[in-house]
This record gives structure tokens, sequence and C-alpha cells, in this order.
């Protein structure tokens, strides 16, 4: 932002995985960084180092109520993003996703503040377009364990959409698809975090079903790239826009994999595949490519290294 003013910018979820990061990089890059969090999956251990910073404000909020503040910016990022999370409590991740994105654009509306949602590949749902284009309506059970989440964030962007048509509010839509690296919890429960905890402890790794369904994982630091270019980028542009790496694994190579790459000799066991779990997953990234000018560069042996660096200072 040119001028002497800085940017004020609000991170919901900030005290999460990927919110931590980002503002990681918004506070070095010299914003006014305003972290909201309730902690439900985030912990102030994931943005400790940047509470001595004086562009950097932690409050503890839950955006299911109205919260408000001065912005110029909002990153909207709450909401757990591991199933086993976002199952605990399925209501409140409703909530998370619709009552917070309403009580977020309210706050941008007010504030004139552009506000950006962090969508995901699950609102193609379990799909059978592949790999996945932003034109792809998706195929989601609307009644199921994983509806709460799904339908949830496919609500968020039908809010946001009608939040620009009908009062032309200056919105961004990333849909983000499996990202992972340091500051993931330990027991957060999703496959990347399970695999690594499992394989330096030495435990079973626990392969759902047959092990042949895919995901396509991208390392966080490229993640953060593109959501600050989304951000930047001209007003026009607003997507929905898929954000991933387009390299897509088995479960049961991304277990060899970090077998590999840990040197651990646990077995692989086979535990019952969860309902409506998605077959395949990979993202078209045509149109990020084209608009922002961003392809992810960290290949997924670099990202779990150091992924698994960080866990092993863990345990
Ligand atoms: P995370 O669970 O680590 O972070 C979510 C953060 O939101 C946590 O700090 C949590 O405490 C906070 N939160 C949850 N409910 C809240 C509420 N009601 N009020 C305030 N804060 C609340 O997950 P993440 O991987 O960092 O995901 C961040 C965002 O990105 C989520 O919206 C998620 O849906 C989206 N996303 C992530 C991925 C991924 O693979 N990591 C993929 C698609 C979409
Ligand atoms: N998975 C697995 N073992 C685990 C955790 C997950 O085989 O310990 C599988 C899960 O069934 C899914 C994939 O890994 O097919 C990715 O699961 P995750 O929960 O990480 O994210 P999702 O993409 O399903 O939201």
């Amino acid at each position: 932002m040119s001028g002497m003013l800085k940017r004020r910018v609000l991170v919901t979820g900030g005290a999460g995985f990927l919110g931590s990061h980002l503002c990681d990089r918004l506070v070095e890059r010299g914003d006014d960084v305003l972290c909201v969090d309730n902690f439900f999956t985030g912990s102030t251990r994931n943005v400790a180092h940047l509470l001595d910073r004086e562009n950097f404000e932690l409050i503890r909020h839950d955006v299911t109520f109205p919260f408000y503040a001065e912005v110029d910016e909002i990153y909207n990022l709450a909401c757990p993003a591991s199933p086993i999370q976002y199952q605990l409590d399925p209501v409140q991740t409703t909530k998370t996703n619709v009552l917070g994105a309403i009580n977020m654009l309210g706050l941008a509306k007010r504030c004139k503040a552009k506000i950006l949602q962090a969508s995901t590949s699950e609102v193609y749902g379990d799909p059978e377009v592949h790999p996945q284009q932003e034109s792809y309506w998706g195929r989601v059970n609307p009644i199921g364990i994983r509806s709460c989440y799904d339908e949830g964030k496919r609500c968020a962007e039908t809010l946001f959409f009608d939040y620009y048509r009908q009062h032309k509010l200056r919105i961004k839509v990333v849909r983000i698809f499996n990202t992972y690296g340091p500051r993931m919890r330990p027991d957060d429960g999703r496959v990347v975090s399970n695999f690594i905890m499992q394989a330096l402890r030495g435990e079973d790794i626990t392969l759902y079903g047959d092990g042949q369904q895919s995901r396509s994982f991208c390392f966080v630091d490229d993640l953060i790239d593109a959501l600050v270019g989304m951000m930047d980028i001209a007003d026009e542009f607003i997507g929905p826009v898929n954000i991933g790496n387009p390299d897509e694994f088995s479960m049961h190579e991304l277990a060899e994999e970090v077998l590999r790459l840990t040197g651990s000799r646990s077995n692989i066991i086979h535990l019952p595949l969860p309902a409506d779990d998605p077959r395949q997953r990979k993202p078209d990234l045509t149109l990020a490519r084209q608009m922002l000018d961003w392809h992810p560069i960290v290949p997924l042996s670099e990202g779990l290294k150091r992924t698994i660096a960080y866990f092993s200072q863990l345990t």
C-alpha cells in the first residue's frame, strides 16, 4: 500500500497451521496483522514468536460471533480442516463456515475491506471429473459426515458471491487442495501428520481402505505465495481459483515415501475407509498459472523432509 499508512490485515484462524504461516509472511512484509482465533485446533505456540512484534496482535474470538475492527484486508481461514477435527462438533463446523462468513463479510462491507475466503477442493466432493477445474460443480453428499465441512464451505462461497453481486464487495475465493508442512498438529488426524508421527514412533501406519485413493499434496510455502498473490492481484480477478500441487499420489505411495524418508520400520496396516472419502483429487491449475502467474515449486519428497524435520523435534 502506497503512502504512510500500513495495511491493516485481519487473519481469522491465524493461530492454525496455514494461518500462522500467513501471519509470518504478512508481519515480515510490514503489514499490521490482527490474528483472530478461538484455539479449537490452533495454538498460541504457532504464533508465539510473533507476539513481541509491534505489528502483530493476537485476539481470542470465535468468528460465529460478530467482530468489530478497522481493517483493509481480511483473510478468512477460521475452520478446522482435518476431517477428524471438524467432525468432533459438526454443528459448530457449519456455524463457523456460514456464520463466520456472514460476520466477516459484514465486517468487510462496513470497512470497505477486501476479503479472501479459504475455500477447499472439498466443494468438488467425490469428483467424477479429473483433474478438477473450477467450472466443475462437484458431487457432494448433503447429509453425510463430511457435509458440515463441504456444504459449509459451499455455502460460504455462495455468500461471498452474493455479497459481490449485491453489495459490490471486493472478494477473492481460493479453493485450497491438500496442503501440509510444519505446524500441523501431530494429533491433527490428517494423513501426512498421521503417517509421519506413526513412522517416527515406530507405530503401525494406518492406511484407510485399499490405499489406492489419491490426493495431490501442496507444501505450505507454495500455498502462502498463492494466497498473498491472490489478495494482491487486481480486484477484477475474484476466482474461484484452485491452488494446490498437481502431482498425484495414492495413499499407499505416500505411506511408502514417508517410510523411505524416515527410515522407519513401521508396518502398514489397513483400516476401514471412512464414509464419503473422495476417491481421487488433483487440481487443474490452468487458471492459477494464467491469472496469478503462480505454480508450486516444492516437490513432495522435499516438503516431506522439511515436515519430518519439524515433527522430529517434537517427539
Ligand atoms: P487448522 O485446523 O490448523 O486451522 C484452523 C484455525 O481456525 C485454527 O487455528 C482454529 O483454532 C481456528 N478456528 C476454528 N474454528 C474457529 C472459530 N469458530 N473462530 C475462530 N477461529 C476458529 O487448519 P488449516 O489447515 O490451517 O486450514 C486453514 C483454512 O484453510 C481452513 O479454513 C481450511 O478449511 C482451509 N483449507 C485447508 C486445507 C489444507 O489442506 N490445509 C485444504 C483446504 C482448505
Ligand atoms: N488417510 C489414511 N490414513 C490416515 C489418515 C487419512 O489412509 O491415517 C487417508 C484418508 O482416508 C484419505 C486421505 O488419506 O483418503 C487424505 O485424508 P485427510 O484426512 O488428510 O484429508 P482429506 O483429503 O480426506 O480431507
